[in-house]
C-alpha cells in the first residue's frame, strides 16, 4: 500500500479547508459551549493544536478565527472546539446563537508546532478562563494514553459558573476562584500566585500557559521569578486585550 493507489483516501493537508458537520453541542458554562465536529478528512492532532474556522456570508464576506482542539487525538474522526461567547464578537456569537447540530462549518487544521504536548512529563498546565481548552486536550490525552505521566492543571476562573469542564477537572486540577468562590469552598481563592504554581512536589519539565494576554503575562512572570528556565515555558494567548 503506497497511499497513492486509487482506493486510498485523498491525501490530507492541514492547510486545506474542509466542511465539518456539527455532531453535538454541549453547554459548558452560561457563556461557553463545546462543539463536536465530524471531519471528512480527519487527521490526529497533537494536544494543544488549533483549527481555523471560516464563516462566509451570502455576499462573500468572510471571517476567520482560530479555536484550540479540546478533545484527545484518540477521538477518531472528530474534534471538539470549546468556544467562549464574546458579547461584542463576530464569530463566537455566531457559533453560540446560530449554529445547531447537523450544521456544516468550514475548518482547516490542525496547526501549531510549538504549543503542543508531545508526552513530556512532569507537565504543568496553567489556564485562565477559556484558555483551558487546549490544556484539556492535553489532560484528556494524558489520561487515556499515558495515565502514569505526572500532569497537573492550575486553573483560574472568576466565578463558580465559569469553570469549564467542571465534571472532568478532578483529581489532577488545582482550581482558584479569582472573584467569588462557592459557599463552603476550602480551596484556593484569588489570582494565581507563586504558591499555586510552585507548590507541586514535582519539578516540571514543561509548562503550558494559556489565557488572555494579561493572564499569560502574570503567570509567566511568576514562573520566571520563581526561577523556572524560560525554555521550559510555552504560552498561547487567546485575545488581543487584557480580558
Ligand atoms: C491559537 C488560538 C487559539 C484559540 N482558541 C480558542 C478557544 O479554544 N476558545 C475560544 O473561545 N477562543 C479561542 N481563541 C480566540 C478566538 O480565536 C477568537 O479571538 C475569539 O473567539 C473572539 O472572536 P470573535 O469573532 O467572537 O470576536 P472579535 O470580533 O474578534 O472581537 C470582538 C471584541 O473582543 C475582543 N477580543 C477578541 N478576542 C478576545 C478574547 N479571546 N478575549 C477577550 N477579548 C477578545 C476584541 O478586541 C474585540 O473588542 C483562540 C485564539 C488563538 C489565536
Amino acid at each position: 500500500m503506497d497511499g497513492l493507489s486509487p482506493a486510498a483516501p485523498a491525501p490530507r493537508a492541514p492547510g486545506r479547508w474542509q466542511i465539518a458537520t456539527v455532531e453535538s453541542i454541549e453547554w459548558q458554562t452560561p457563556s461557553v459551549k463545546s462543539f463536536r465536529l465530524a471531519l471528512p478528512k480527519w487527521m490526529p492532532h497533537l494536544a494543544g493544536q488549533h483549527y481555523d474556522v471560516r464563516l462566509t456570508a451570502p455576499d462573500g464576506y468572510t471571517a476567520q478565527r482560530s479555536y484550540s482542539v479540546s478533545s484527545s487525538p484518540l477521538d477518531e474522526g472528530t474534534i471538539e472546539l470549546t468556544i467562549d461567547r464574546l458579547a461584542d464578537g463576530e464569530v463566537s456569537p455566531y457559533f453560540h446563537d446560530v449554529v445547531t447540530e447537523g450544521d456544516r462549518v468550514e475548518v482547516r487544521g490542525p496547526f501549531a508546532a510549538y504549543f503542543v504536548w508531545r508526552g513530556e512529563s512532569p507537565a504543568l498546565l496553567v489556564g485562565g478562563g477559556s484558555g483551558v481548552a487546549p490544556l484539556m486536550a492535553m489532560l484528556r490525552h494524558r489520561r487515556r494514553a499515558m495515565p502514569d505521566a505526572p500532569m497537573r492543571l492550575v486553573y483560574s476562573v472568576r466565578l463558580p459558573k465559569d469553570a469549564i469542564f467542571g465534571d472532568e477537572l478532578a483529581p489532577d486540577t488545582e482550581l482558584t476562584y479569582s472573584r467569588l468562590a462557592p459557599p463552603g469552598w476550602e480551596g484556593h481563592t484569588g489570582r494565581i500566585d507563586e504558591a499555586m504554581l510552585t507548590g507541586w512536589d514535582r519539578e516540571p519539565e514543561i509548562v503550558f500557559v494559556c489565557g488572555s494576554n494579561a493572564f499569560v503575562e502574570a503567570a509567566t512572570g511568576i514562573l520566571l521569578g520563581a526561577g523556572l528556565p524560560a525554555e521550559r515555558i510555552r504560552t498561547e494567548r487567546f485575545g488581543p486585550t487584557g480580558g
